[in-house]
């Protein structure tokens, strides 16, 4: 049966933080506004899903390839920091005081679509480049920790400085939520493994 504001509601309840109570009042704040405005919103939605890619170089969600950050030739190439998400990139970004390249592995090792894939990507890096150090910097939960100890252990042997932020942070926290500051301290505190 064809239901269309139930059929939106439910779309939007699938969406990462969006329970069906925001769903509900989502749906009904779209249906009420001018069209046009419903129009700029599904516009846009299209338009950055058909713009965007990842980058072949350290798998971030971009417009360009390689990306902006990839592609800048006054970032640290000698410095990568591994990241579970593109929005990890976006948070440590807004610190401003990071300068070296990122590695996404969209997940952690234990949830990372072709996670091997992207780690053999990641020691090509580290090869080619001359990479001095690698950063971890996965949520401090145990699918994490587990990837810190597995990384580390795969990484180590290739002669590089393997370090992991040093998380004031919460158990289980995710460093999405964190202000630019902690985020900086964490990554200047760094603890090398
Ligand atoms: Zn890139």
């Amino acid at each position: 049966m064809e239901n269309p504001i139930g059929n939106l509601i439910n779309q939007l309840s699938r969406l990462p933080g969006i329970g069906e109570k925001t769903a509900q009042r989502l749906a009904y704040y779209i249906i009420e506004l001018d069209e046009a405005r419903v129009k700029d919103l599904t516009d846009s939605i299209t338009r950055a899903k058909e713009n965007s890619g990842f980058c072949s170089i350290c798998n971030n969600i971009t417009d360009k390839d390689p990306c902006e950050i990839c592609s800048n030739d006054s970032r640290n190439k000698k410095l990568i920091c591994v990241v579970e998400q593109p929005k990890d990139v976006m948070a440590i970004e807004r610190g401003k005081k990071y300068k070296g390249l990122y590695h996404v592995l969209h997940g952690d090792i234990i949830s990372s679509v072709d996670g091997d894939e992207k780690i053999k990507k990641l020691i090509e890096r580290i090869r080619d480049n001359e990479v001095e150090e690698i950063i971890l910097t996965f949520t401090p939960n145990a699918s994490g920790q587990a990837s810190i100890i597995y990384l580390s252990e795969l990484l180590k042997p290739l002669g590089i400085k393997v370090t992991k932020i040093a998380y004031g942070l919460p158990y289980g926290s995710d460093m999405d939520f964190f202000d630019k500051d902690t985020i900086n301290i964490a990554i200047a505190n760094r603890t090398e493994i």
